[in-house]
């Protein structure tokens, strides 16, 4: 007890909207310089597009608005606080040298609509990192244009979709197939493609059951999207197998890279044979993941002959524009997307932060440093394993001896059979020892799931805690299984009620829905 009790901040922290004074001012914008008004000339913004009135935005000073995030900030807890093992996420630091760069006026304050010759130096990075994507994944070229994993699923599922039509045979492809453990964004993105999602099972060891994949193999085989290693972190064991069966019936490869953390500089999509390849910056190459905020999902393929006759290969499918080197001119140029494309998907080149984030990151650590990262990642994974294995109440459920790549998904059913403390109560618990909890309920073949990945940056000590953590929880909970339904208690929201939550009745996204919604309820 004592010194080592976490406690979080609980400030009595209004709305910012709430906080807001009329009149009160935080900034002044100044006079544009002479230069500048001489070169920009009169501004006259159009009659019909100016406010009648001013917008209804909260009005305070700096110091009140530092105050109102700093204190928001110390309520809440990131990966800068401490370990944030939520598997499938990747949530490694987020080196500041990369942010540093990202922020560089020589990048941040580019327009997207300059001549290429004033934006050499971004388009070179741009260039450098779609080659070394390209390198890494052992794929021939990457459009950096998705802004997310799943917008570069989508992209990717667009391309399968292109490959059929210009092939004729759209009318026959009409399924996608995607394994039970798959990520959710999976089934998704092939729906949203126009596709027929078909689930195949896995086996007791956590591969896909090859014999359940041959009875759904047919000629409507559009292509399977996979991810390897799965989300149990296992790493696909007759992967070439089943290339070769998708490649039998014309179906297309994709690879779900979002976590690339496990393989890293040891293998590489393009070599177990796939088509099409997305990759998370925000993930893999130490972007940080924003609240809903821009992330980039590079999409990357083999340039596979789509259509001998007009020299059409996969590379023509490519979505957005891409850089490429002009030897005669010694220059750097954007290739924009042509009549067989995807076309775009966003504005303009994708979201550049994070772009820069993953150049520096890759740039940083050289191809010996992503080896290394892999290396950290899985002995990390592991270590925590068998620190783990064995204690009551926890099982480790498809292939239970089995080593792991970037994750492992811990299951807390034999707890909840036991004493009725599910993974969700684990979880909570975890938060008041000041750890992070793990993803939870996903994947959706383990019951009562702890999804934990760590990522190389995770410290030793911070494994042993965080292990030490689940033996305690597993410990108190069948001393006292009650006692685990009132955690958390030391953190500044405590236990929400999920139902309520969820309730449309009870959720106010914005301002005004708040105000239109409670203040009147409560009235
Ligand atoms: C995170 C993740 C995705 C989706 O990435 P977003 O950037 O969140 O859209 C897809 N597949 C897997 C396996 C993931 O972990």
């Amino acid at each position: 007890m004592g010194m080592n009790v976490f406690r979080q901040a609980k400030w009595p922290e209004p709305i910012i909207f709430e906080l807001g004074r009329s009149g009160r001012i935080g900034f002044l914008v100044p006079d544009p310089e002479p230069e500048v008004k001489e070169y920009v000339g009169e501004i006259s913004i159009p009659e019909k597009i100016i406010r009648k009135q001013p917008p209804n935005l909260p009005e305070l000073s700096e110091v009140e608005v530092l105050r109102h995030f700093i204190n928001l900030s110390q309520m809440s807890y990131g990966v800068d606080n401490g370990p944030l093992p939520l598997g499938s996420c990747t949530m490694k630091y987020n080196p500041r040298i990369a942010y540093e760069v990202s922020q560089d006026q020589r990048i941040a304050l580019l327009h997207p609509l300059q001549d290429e010759d004033t934006v050499q130096g971004i388009l070179e990075i741009l260039y450098y990192l779609q080659k070394w994507l390209a390198n890494i994944t052992g794929m021939d070229y990457c459009s950096l244009h998705p802004a997310a994993g799943a917008h570069g699923e989508f992209a990717g599922v667009l391309m399968i979709r292109k490959y059929h039509e210009l092939r004729g045979q759209l009318d026959i492809k009409k399924e996608i197939i995607v394994p039970d453990s798959a990520h959710g964004t999976n089934p998704a993105s092939s729906a949203m493609g126009g596709f027929k999602v078909v689930e195949v099972p896995s086996d007791r060891d956590g591969n896909v059951d090859i014999d359940a994949l041959k009875e759904v193999v047919s000629e409507s085989t559009a292509g399977l999207m996979i991810t390897n290693p799965s989300t149990l972190g296992l790493f696909e064991e007759r992967i070439t197998e089943i290339a070769e069966l998708i490649h039998s019936v014309d179906g297309l490869l994709y690879y779900d890279g979002a976590n690339l953390n496990g393989i890293m500089g040891y293998t590489r999509p393009g070599d177990m044979g796939f088509d099409i390849a997305h990759i998370n910056i925000h993930k893999t190459f130490g972007a940080p993941h924003g609240g809903g905020g821009p992330g980039a999902g590079p999409v990357c393929i083999k340039n596979r002959v789509v259509d001998e006759e007009r020299g059409i290969t996969l590379k023509d499918l490519l979505p957005g524009p891409r850089v490429v080197y002009d030897d005669e001119k010694g220059m750097y140029r954007l290739v924009f997307p042509g009549k067989y494309s995807i076309g775009w998907l966003k504005a303009f080149f994708g979201n550049i932060v994070p772009l820069v984030w993953g150049f520096v990151y890759i740039a940083m650590l050289g191809s010996k440093g992503l080896k290394e990262v892999t290396e950290q990642a899985v002995i990390n994974t592991n270590y925590f394993i068998k620190l783990v294995r064995g204690t009551k109440g926890y099982s480790i459920p498809y292939g239970e001896n089995r080593f792991r790549k970037h994750e492992v998904v811990l299951s807390a059913e034999p707890m909840k059979k036991d004493i009725d403390v599910t993974a969700e109560d684990v979880s909570k618990a975890l938060l008041d020892k000041g750890l992070y909890a793990p993803t939870i309920y996903f994947p959706l073949i383990v019951k009562e799931a702890l999804m934990t990945e760590f990522t190389e940056t995770e410290t030793l000590e911070n494994i042993e805690r965080y292990a030490n953590a689940l033996k305690d929880i597993s410990r108190q909970a069948y001393h006292s299984p009650e006692n685990m339904k009132k955690h958390p208690v030391n953190t500044s929201v405590t236990r929400i009620d999920q139902v309520k939550a969820n309730r449309p009745r009870t959720m106010a996204p914005t301002w005004r829905v708040y105000l239109k919604k409670f203040k009147s309820i409560k009235k």
